[in-house]
C-alpha cells in the first residue's frame, strides 16, 4: 500500500511527505484503513513500528471531516503511560495536523494544573493525557467528554505495569459508550487482553 491510496486527504499526506515517509509501515498499512472505516482496533505493535502515526493519521483525518471542527471540544482522547510519551504523541500530532484547524494538548501530573485547565477552557480537539492527572481533572469537573468520538490507549501494557488499571477503568466509566476504541500495546499480556475485552467486543486485531 502507498500513503496516497490509504484514504488520507492531501492536507495530511503533504504533512506525511514533509516528514520524509515514503510508504506506510506494516502497522500503518493495516490499521489506517480499519480506523478510517470506523472499526475498533487492538494492535500489538512495538515502539519504533510507526504505531503513533498508525492511529494519529486516521484519527486526524476523521476529525478534520467532522462537522464540529471549530467547536474545540475533546473528540479524541489518547491515554499514555508517561509524561514523556504524552509529549511525544502531542509533538507528532502537531506535525501531522499542521495543515488542519485542529488543536491538541498534552496533560500530565507533576506540574501545576492551572495552565492545563486554561488549555481545556480555550478548547482542545485531541487530548493526550496520563491517567492520574486526567482522573484528577475529571473529579474537579474541569473536563467533559460529551463529544468524544475516539479513545486511544497507547502502550497499554506499560500503563498496566505502572499500576494504572483502576484509574483507566474509572476513566472508561465516564466516556460515551458509542465511541471508537483503539488499543496499542507492545505485548498482549492477559491483563492487556482483559482490558481490551472491557473496551470493545468487536475489534479487529493486528500484530506486527
Ligand atoms: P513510533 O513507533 O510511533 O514511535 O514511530 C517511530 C519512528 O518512525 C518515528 O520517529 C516516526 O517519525 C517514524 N515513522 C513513522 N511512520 C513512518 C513511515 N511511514 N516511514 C518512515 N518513518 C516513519
Amino acid at each position: 500500500m502507498t500513503f496516497s491510496i490509504s484514504g488520507l486527504s492531501e492536507s495530511i499526506l503533504s504533512a506525511v511527505r514533509e516528514q520524509g515517509y515514503n510508504e506506510p509501515t506494516p502497522i500503518q498499512a493495516q490499521a489506517i484503513p480499519a480506523i478510517l472505516a470506523g472499526q475498533d482496533v487492538i494492535a500489538e505493535a512495538q515502539t519504533g513500528s510507526g504505531k503513533t502515526a498508525a492511529f494519529l493519521l486516521p484519527v486526524l483525518e476523521q476529525l478534520s471531516k467532522g462537522e464540529t471542527q471549530k467547536a474545540k471540544r475533546i473528540r479524541a482522547l489518547v491515554l499514555a503511560p508517561t509524561r514523556e510519551l504524552a509529549l511525544q504523541v502531542n509533538d507528532a500530532c502537531r506535525v501531522y495536523s499542521q495543515n488542519l484547524e485542529l488543536t491538541s494538548m498534552a496533560m500530565f501530573g507533576g506540574v501545576d494544573a492551572e495552565e492545563q485547565k486554561q488549555g481545556l477552557i480555550d478548547g482542545v480537539d485531541v487530548l493526550i493525557a496520563t491517567p492520574g492527572r486526567l482522573l484528577d481533572m475529571i473529579y474537579q469537573k474541569a473536563i467533559r467528554f460529551d463529544e468524544l468520538d475516539v479513545l486511544i490507549l497507547d502502550e497499554a501494557d506499560r500503563m498496566l505495569d505502572m499500576g494504572f488499571i483502576s484509574d483507566i477503568r474509572k476513566i472508561l466509566e465516564r466516556l460515551p459508550e458509542q465511541c471508537q476504541s483503539l488499543l496499542f500495546s507492545a505485548t498482549m499480556s492477559d491483563g492487556v487482553q482483559q482490558l481490551a475485552q472491557t473496551l470493545t467486543s468487536d475489534a479487529v486485531s493486528f500484530s506486527v
